[in-house]
């Protein structure tokens, strides 16, 4: 991506100091989603590694990895599978557990989402400490998965997720990068 394609694309994430609460600062995508043309970029640079990849499945975690999971998962010939916060999904599931800050979360897919050997891109908007995505990665390799890459818009490096999942042998793929949490 050249670097005004870049700067347009940062310049379309609005930022929300002290948002959910005092000292974080919200990067909130529906300001570039609404815009026609950085959604198609977005969607575009998230996707353009994997055009010719084979990939079989977009994951995309609840609930902006499903907007831009399943414009990329159109966009690179591949189907579309939710993660969702437990509770959500109708058919039988498997479900992982991790920490937040405070107190633990779940999140679940189908058990019959996916095949033992699938090529799995992975989505969400933005990778922080990366333990939404690490529980992620938990899950679709419970199912077998072979995950190509987790695809984000957004990276906070500071955070370390991208490390984190680096470690669990997962290539990392991210648009933009914001200093700080
Ligand atoms: P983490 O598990 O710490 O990597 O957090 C990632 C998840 O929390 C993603 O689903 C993000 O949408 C959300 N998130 C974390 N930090 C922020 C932030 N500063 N702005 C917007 N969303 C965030």
């Amino acid at each position: 991506m050249d670097s005004r394609d870049l700067e347009a694309l940062k310049d379309a994430i609005r930022s929300i100091p002290d948002y959910p609460k005092p000292g974080i600062v919200f990067r909130d995508i529906t300001t570039l989603l609404r815009d026609a043309p950085m959604f198609q970029l977005a969607v575009a640079e998230l996707a353009r590694p994997w055009r010719e990849a084979s990939i079989g499945h977009v994951a995309g975690i609840e609930a902006r990895g499903f907007i831009l999971g399943g414009a990329v998962a159109h966009r690179v010939g591949a189907g579309f599978v939710p993660i969702r916060k437990k509770g959500k999904l109708p058919h039988e599931t498997v479900r992982v557990s991790y920490s937040l800050e405070y107190g633990i979360d779940e999140i679940e897919m189908h058990r019959d989402a996916l095949h033992p050997g699938e090529r799995v891109l992975l989505v969400d908007d933005l990778i922080a400490t990366g333990g939404t995505a690490e529980a992620a990665v938990r899950l679709l390799r419970s199912l077998g998965a072979e995950i190509q890459a987790a695809c984000f818009v957004i990276d906070l490096p500071e955070l370390g997720g991208a490390r984190r999942l680096e470690a669990l042998g997962v290539p990392v793929h991210s648009l933009v990068a914001f200093q700080g949490h």
